[in-house]
């Protein structure tokens, strides 16, 4: 059996139930099995693949936290400190009923490629709970939040590992976090990403991940000869990533005609209004049903179904694998060009082959999401010489990285002759980095 089938064959074993980590390790490893098999003994003896699919620190703990009745709740958090090979940990803390171990694993262990990706020194974690914001009142929200951050502060510091948001946790959540933080160690410093920009967070920060998947998105296309003026895009998730990336497409001249929530979609063939979905998702916090309310020629949807409307982009923006193969088949069906996903893993991996095979131009999410952590890496920065930089000036950072990111991607895939799949490219750009850096340090 090759080095990467034994590797892989090991994971499943050692983490049963945990198929979303499988489903990550699997796509990395089959990508940069070219790299691995051009000096497998070696990579062998030094049990490198083994280093990477283990987390250097694993924390898992209880959060017991009192609810406005007086009730008591206990729920768990987690923070997989995933590798500290080319820097600090960085990832994002996600708060939803679907997180366990395996989940922040998964994204733990993609984090470590997006974030070399951005060139930018920071390692790979991921942290969250299986708390639901959903529902709560701000009290309970910031109870939840300070009893979370009570235990995990013990494990996090601006040089060892820095948490931002994710689904579930946005600026009100990060606040709650770095007040009690600050409370418990006496420090005011940049443990966290996506603060408010009253104490040290950094403009551009919000619309970032958004802004980042249409600005490689756009660099893609005009290197195929197109752009994104006068696409048709259909976005889905409602929510940080999907809001933003709505935004920036409108603002490249494209129309985006859907968005989603977890319990239904929304459909405007005039394209989506984005101020009203901001009010919508972030003033009210409340379902899309009230989309209806704002723009009466658009239509609402129960479940899901974004994907069988006609576009030219689509835009992936809510959660892991929200586009199966019936949806690839669709969009190819419909004509779409390219899929770049802004959500982490939203693609099954029949749907991400189907669509390869099929032309459509795909980009992985370790690639396009990847500027949220670029950005909060830049936060990181202002954070350390203690300034804080324009709008204009971390816009124009970010694009430039994500424009790099997807000349990386491309190269890599074109030196391996694998030219166009931006999957394996994006895999082995980020990978030689952390492999150089993890050589360089010897076998801890
Ligand atoms: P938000 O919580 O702001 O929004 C998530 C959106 O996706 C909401 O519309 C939510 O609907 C929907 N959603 C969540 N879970 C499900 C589900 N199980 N089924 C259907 N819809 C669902 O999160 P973000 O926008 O921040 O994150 C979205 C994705 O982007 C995630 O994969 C995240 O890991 C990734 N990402 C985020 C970054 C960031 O900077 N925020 C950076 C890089 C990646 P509802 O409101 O009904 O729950």
């Amino acid at each position: 059996m090759s080095y990467v089938d034994e590797v892989i064959a090991e994971v499943i074993a050692k983490n049963p139930d945990e198929p979303e980590f499988h489903q990550a390790v699997r796509e990395v490893l089959e990508s940069i099995r070219p790299v691995i098999e051009a000096n497998e003994a070696q990579f062998r003896r030094d049990a490198l693949l083994e280093r990477l699919v283990n987390p250097e620190r694993q924390i898992k703990f209880r959060v017991p936290w009192i609810d406005d009745n007086g009730d008591v709740h206990v729920n768990t958090g987690y923070r997989v400190q995933f590798n500290s090979a080319i820097g600090p940990y960085k990832g994002g803390l996600r708060l939803h009923p679907s997180v366990n171990i395996g989940i922040i694993k998964f994204l733990g262990f993609e984090q470590i490629f997006k974030n070399s990706l951005t060139g930018l020194p920071i390692g790979g974690g991921k942290g969250g709970s299986d708390f639901d914001p959903k529902g709560k009142s701000d009290r309970e929200v910031m109870r939840f939040c300070q009893s979370f951050m009570t235990e995990l502060c013990k494990y996090i510091g601006a040089d060892t590992d820095v948490p931002a948001g994710d689904i579930g946790t946005g600026g009100r959540e990060i606040g709650y976090m770095f007040g009690q933080y600050k409370k418990i160690r006496g420090l005011f410093e940049g443990v966290l990403t996506g603060k408010g920009l009253t104490y040290g967070g950094s403009l551009a920060r919000t619309e970032a991940t958004g802004y980042g998947l249409l600005y490689i998105t756009d660099e893609m296309l005009r290197c195929h000869g197109e752009s994104m003026k006068d696409k048709t895009v259909v976005v889905s998730g409602a929510g940080n990533v999907a809001i933003y990336a709505i935004q920036k497409a409108q603002q490249l001249g494209a129309k985006v005609v859907t968005c989603s929530d977890s319990t239904g979609w929304v459909y405007d063939p005039d394209g989506i209004d984005v101020a009203a979905l901001k009010e919508i998702k972030e003033v009210k916090r409340a379902r899309l049903t009230e989309y209806k309310n704002y723009r009466p020629n658009s239509e609402y949807h129960e479940g899901r179904g974004v994907w069988q409307i006609k576009c030219d982009v689509a835009l992936p923006c809510a959660t892991q694998n929200e586009l199966h193969l019936e949806d690839a088949k669709q969009l190819v069906a419909n004509g779409c060009k390219a899929v770049c996903e802004g959500a982490n893993m939203p693609t099954t991996e029949d749907a991400t082959k189907f669509l390869q095979d099929s032309g459509v131009w795909f980009i992985p999410g370790k690639a396009s999401n990847a500027g949220g952590v670029a950005t909060s890496a830049l936060e990181m920065s202002q954070n350390s010489e203690r300034l804080s930089w324009s709008f204009e000036e971390v816009d124009a950072q970010l694009k430039k990285i994500m424009e790099n990111v997807y000349h990386n991607i491309d190269n890599a895939a074109k030196k391996y002759g694998f030219e166009g799949n931006y999957v394996v490219g994006a895999n082995i750009a980020g990978f030689e980095k952390v492999l150089e850096a993890m050589n360089a340090q010897g076998i801890v």
